[in-house]
């Protein structure tokens, strides 16, 4: 068995870093950084709106993700230039954005509305594609119609909140769909054409760290172009805080180090051909309600997890079967 570094030129995402990341996937594509600008475009959700739910999935705020420069009472194309002036003061270095309609369900409305807002995007000056965030119960056959007519001009990738592969951490969470829904959806999607991107919680209550890792067998076999990881985060004010408060025990909350060493774990284990976007998430301290890991960003921790895979010579995929 040749070692991670005399085989670093020939990993087959073509690159020597140690797993398939989404930068260097879009860097191949297109010869340049691509930048996500994110979008509230004044979606709802149907697991707040009453049509499956009102409460949300028990660990939902969305305000803890959404950077503070979208706003749902802004226009797309005012969205699109805040974001852009952000991220160039920011790198100074992209030259192509992809429009991130991110809070809530994306998909969540009538073919005419999404034409209205997607069109909106594209039609902005830099932005050559959409990344669309939506539930899995969200999308039908009329409305990934038309995406896959969108997708034939532009890049667009459509991002299922997926959560986890276990029906009984689906129904604890509230999230309203099951995982069989999710992979109808997903399958679908991918069927079409249409790019497929889905995002897993690490760490969800009720789910042992074995329980957890199993799931890269399942995820590494779904029709994914790109994937994203975030760790369990307890965000204040949700149902999932008053659960933390009561219920401590039932929660196993990573600590740093543990995380890294999972994730180097699971990382090993993922079909190296699925892209991977996010290792964690990074909510603001201020939301948090439970102990986060000090002051590292994502780029920080991203470093730390390629180094950890450095350090023992490994990297995505090295024990996918
Ligand atoms: S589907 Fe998304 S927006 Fe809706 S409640 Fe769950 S996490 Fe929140």
């Amino acid at each position: 068995m040749p070692s991670g570094k005399e085989i670093k030129n020939s990993y087959p995402w073509g690159h020597d870093r140690r797993f398939n990341a989404y930068s260097n996937y879009f860097r191949g594509i297109y010869g340049a950084r691509v930048q996500k600008v994110s979008i509230d475009a004044g979606f709802t959700c149907p697991n707040r709106d009453g049509t499956k739910g009102t409460g949300g999935c028990t660990y939902c705020n969305n305000d803890a993700f959404n950077p503070s420069y979208c706003e749902p009472v802004k226009p797309v194309s005012e969205q699109i230039s805040e974001g852009i002036k952000f991220h160039k003061w920011r790198y100074n270095e992209a030259v192509s954005y992809l429009a991130y309609f991110q809070a809530y369900s994306n998909t969540y409305a009538s073919v005419d509305h999404l034409r209205k807002l997607y069109t909106e995007a594209l039609e902005y000056p830099g932005v050559i594609g959409l990344i669309i965030g939506t539930r899995p119960d969200c999308v039908d056959d009329e409305k990934l119609a038309y995406i896959k007519e969108l997708s034939e001009k532009h890049y667009v990738a459509v991002e299922y909140g997926i959560e986890s592969c276990y029906n009984k951490t689906l129904i604890r969470i509230n999230r309203g769909h099951s995982f069989e829904e999710a992979v109808y959806s997903l399958e679908k999607t991918a069927a079409l054409g249409i790019n497929t991107g889905a995002h897993f919680i690490l760490g969800l209550p009720g789910e042992t760290r074995n329980e957890m890792l199993r799931q890269v067998s399942i995820i590494s076999e779904l029709p994914l172009k790109t994937v994203k990881f975030h760790q369990l985060q307890i965000i204040k004010g949700t149902a999932m805080e008053s659960e933390y408060r009561n219920n401590p025990r039932d929660f196993e909350l990573f600590t740093w180090e543990e995380y890294r060493d999972f994730f180097v774990s699971f990382l090993e284990r993922l079909n190296p051909a699925i892209v991977v976007e996010r290792f964690t998430g990074e909510a603001p301290p201020r939301f948090l309600a439970g102990e986060g890991w000090g002051k590292k960003r994502t780029d920080q921790i991203v470093n730390l997890i390629e180094k950890r895979l450095e350090e023992l010579d490994t990297w995505q995929g090295r024990l996918y079967k």
